[in-house]
């Protein structure tokens, strides 16, 4: 699940960035509106949820909900705002926010919120995934890997992995090359390690084989990965 966080404010933005991640969200922060409309246009449906300040530098968080709304986009939309006027609540939900956090406010009460927009959005995020004999549980952000005799057994994983795996789960039988992978799972530039996905993926498959889930994964020389699953 990835996260477009535009907040100006260097501390809140990282610690929602901080809270965020934690969650196993990953989160791509930019500081103005300018650079969130450069993420957005034409690629916000590589977005579960976005997050606005309301004033920003360049163009302001409502600008960007009219943006994204005039562009068809139903990305779901939680605006910060200090303002807490009741005109101001309603010029925000006409400009096509989908929820109000008002500052200050809790990180607690922050990822309420986004549970409750995710619940409710078109892109509806569902508490579990399964592929085969693996099942992704979002609400304890843990995968459970399951053998033919019915024995449930935890693996545990890094957030990075689990995004991977997940990434891989919501795509079988398809092959991803290692340039979308790295484009989905990392932030823009900010890993610029050519070998950084072939190295999570080593990771990511000693910890499969472990938990009795060999060859899940395959790769496929000089082109990419494909999860294997025979529905
Ligand atoms: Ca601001």
């Amino acid at each position: 699940m990835r996260i477009l966080l535009v907040e100006d404010e260097p501390d809140l933005g990282a610690a929602i960035k901080r809270t965020l991640t934690q969650q196993k969200y990953l989160v791509d922060w930019v500081l103005d509106g300018n650079d969130a409309w450069a993420y957005l246009e034409n690629k916000w449906t590589q977005y579960t949820l976005a997050i606005f300040d309301w004033m920003l530098p360049g163009i302001s968080g409502l600008e960007l909900c009219k943006m994204l709304r005039s562009h068809k986009s139903p990305l779901p939309v939680l605006m910060l705002t200090a303002k807490d006027r009741m005109e101001d609540k309603v010029a925000g939900l006409d400009a096509g926010a989908d929820d109000y956090l008002v500052k200050p406010f809790g990180m607690a009460e922050l990822l309420a919120r986004l549970r409750a927009l995710q619940r409710r959005s078109p892109q509806f995020q569902p508490q579990e995934l399964t592929v085969g004999n693996l099942t992704l549980d979002y609400g304890n952000n843990i995968v459970v890997s399951q053998n033919t005799a019915g024995n449930k057994q935890e693996i545990s994983l890094t957030n990075k992995e689990f995004q991977l795996l997940e990434y891989f789960m919501k795509h079988p039988n398809q092959i991803m090359t290692t340039e979308q992978i790295r484009n989905q799972l990392w932030v823009v530039s900010a890993e610029p390690i050519s070998n950084v996905v072939a190295a999570q993926m080593r990771l990511l498959r000693r910890k499969l084989t472990n938990s009795g889930c060999e060859n899940i994964i395959e790769t496929l020389h000089g082109t990419g990965y494909r999860l294997n699953f025979t529905p």
